[in-house]
């Protein structure tokens, strides 16, 4: 039987598919009797990957049952409650099952005629994140892999509209000879809008900076004069401290002299869906651009990030593509709103989470997320830790000692197999930092991991005797 055969015989009976569910519950139930981190078992048993490609097809079932028995368990267990690195949102349960559908349904979705479907639901999502964030009505969407890209596209529709402003059409003419646009950026801004400026041609180098208070936030009077040159980018959420940046007044003072302003919000902007927690976004509407992930606090698979931009025609006008073959329709065409052509339909997995919640349930998932940091925070100070940062989201900032105390600290704690937190650095401190983001977290999650930084503790002291 030749390949196409096989294949063909494969679509008939559904058991690869069968297999897979299989492996699936097996892995979710096991989720949280597990080390967090792969152990060194696992880890060694990656060695199975280490072959030449076949030059003979494989067996479909052997291959997912290999796939099961090495590689899950050499996964890191970001869907349990005690994984607490980067910012990583687990995964609302019916995202998973549409997930499943999505991918059966394999459909690329540039255009409204390749996809009616994602585009309707392209829609229906822009609709709903303008309602639940508190946006302005004219505000359009952009379906993307995270928030790399998503501010990505932000601060291309801003150098478009800021070219126009100085009479110079950036996407004909390039740099050779252009007037100079001002980037404003506050000196705590995310290594990926750093990226951005970099990728757009814009030069790190030429960023004018905003300082920043003691929580990580850009300190407004720090704002230089505005013209209409100048982008200004402000953060809802810091990446370490989870701190939000005075929106109003820079916000303001930006409209009044024509610039633009785009809010890196990847998990922080949701704290505008929270009832408890909006105070925090005071503001944030009148900026130009926004960015946030539905892969982080809103718990929904990877890769999810959203662009949310109030001019649309300089957003599509950035990524607008042309081809004799690419036929643009009077409805949604969601590659106008993305650096990208062809992609995966994601915003399905979205929708089904906002669906799925609801605004009460977005602004409980929010809460409870918050609510659980309050609680780590408040038992690791019990157990004698210093927290260096005021919790006012998600994100807790621990100062264990010097680096080589804290590494040490690091590595205990992550081959503990308890739960994974990571390194950072806070002004001039090593710390550890924690991300409370997975809805499945519980408060004996919380707990059992403050076990593990107290027997950590222990360990490095004992060590230092
Ligand atoms: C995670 C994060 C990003 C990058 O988002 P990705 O989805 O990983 O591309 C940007 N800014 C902040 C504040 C973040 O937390």
């Amino acid at each position: 039987m030749n390949i196409i055969e096989q294949m063909h015989k494969e679509l008939e009976n559904n058991d690869a598919l069968e297999l897979a569910k299989k492996h699936s519950i097996d892995y979710i139930s096991q989720i949280n009797d597990r080390n967090v981190y792969p152990t060194k078992q696992a880890l060694d048993n990656l060695s199975f990957f280490d072959e030449d490609l076949p030059s003979q097809p494989a067996d479909n079932l052997q291959l997912l049952n290999d796939l099961h028995q090495y590689g899950s368990p050499a996964s890191v267990a970001q869907t349990g409650g005690r994984y607490f690195g980067l910012v990583n949102g687990g995964m609302i349960p019916v995202s998973l099952a549409v997930s499943w559908l999505v991918s059966t349904w394999d459909q690329n979705v540039p255009l409204h005629v390749t996809s009616p479907i994602n585009a309707k639901l392209e829609s229906v999502c822009e609709k709903w994140l303008q309602q639940v964030l508190g946006l302005p009505s004219d505000t359009v969407a952009g379906f993307v892999s995270g928030s790399s890209m998503a501010i990505f596209c932000g601060l291309a529709a801003a150098r478009y509209r800021l070219y126009q402003n100085l009479n110079w059409d950036i996407n004909s003419k390039g740099f050779a000879g252009a007037p100079k646009i001002r980037i404003i950026a506050s000196k705590h801004a995310h290594g990926t809008v750093l990226k951005a400026i970099a990728l757009l041609g814009l030069g790190t180098d030429n960023i004018e900076w905003l300082d920043v208070d003691t929580q990580g936030r850009a300190i407004a009077s720090s704002l230089p004069e505005l013209d209409q040159s100048c982008l200004v980018i402000l953060q809802a959420g810091n990446v370490n401290s989870g701190s939000f940046d005075p929106f109003e007044i820079i916000c303001q003072k930006a409209k009044l002299a024509g610039a633009w302003v785009h809010i890196d919000g990847a998990f922080g902007l949701w704290a505008a869906a929270s009832k408890q927690l909006a105070h925090l976004t005071k503001g944030m509407d009148g900026a130009n651009s926004w960015s946030v992930d539905g892969h982080k606090t809103l718990n929904t698979p990877y890769d999810n990030g959203i662009l949310l931009c109030r001019d649309k025609e300089a957003l599509t006008h950035a990524l607008h593509a042309a081809g004799s073959y690419i036929v643009y329709g009077n409805e949604r065409d969601g590659m106008l709103y993305t650096p990208e052509m062809s992609r995966r339909a994601r915003a399905v997995e979205l929708w089904a989470v906002m669906k799925y919640l609801g605004s009460n349930g977005i602004s409980e998932l929010i809460d409870n997320l918050h609510c659980r940091t309050k609680q780590f925070a408040n038992e690791l100070k019990g157990a004698g830790f210093k927290i260096l940062n005021d919790i006012v989201f998600n994100q807790i900032i621990i100062e264990v000692g010097d680096e080589d105390i804290r590494d040490r600290f690091l590595k205990h704690i992550q081959q503990s197999g308890e739960c994974w937190v990571g390194g950072s650095q806070w002004f001039d401190k090593p710390v550890i930092r924690i991300s409370v983001c997975s809805w499945v977290t519980t408060d004996e999650d919380v707990s059992r991991s403050v076990n593990a930084f107290v027997d950590a503790m222990k360990y490095v002291k004992s060590a230092l005797k």
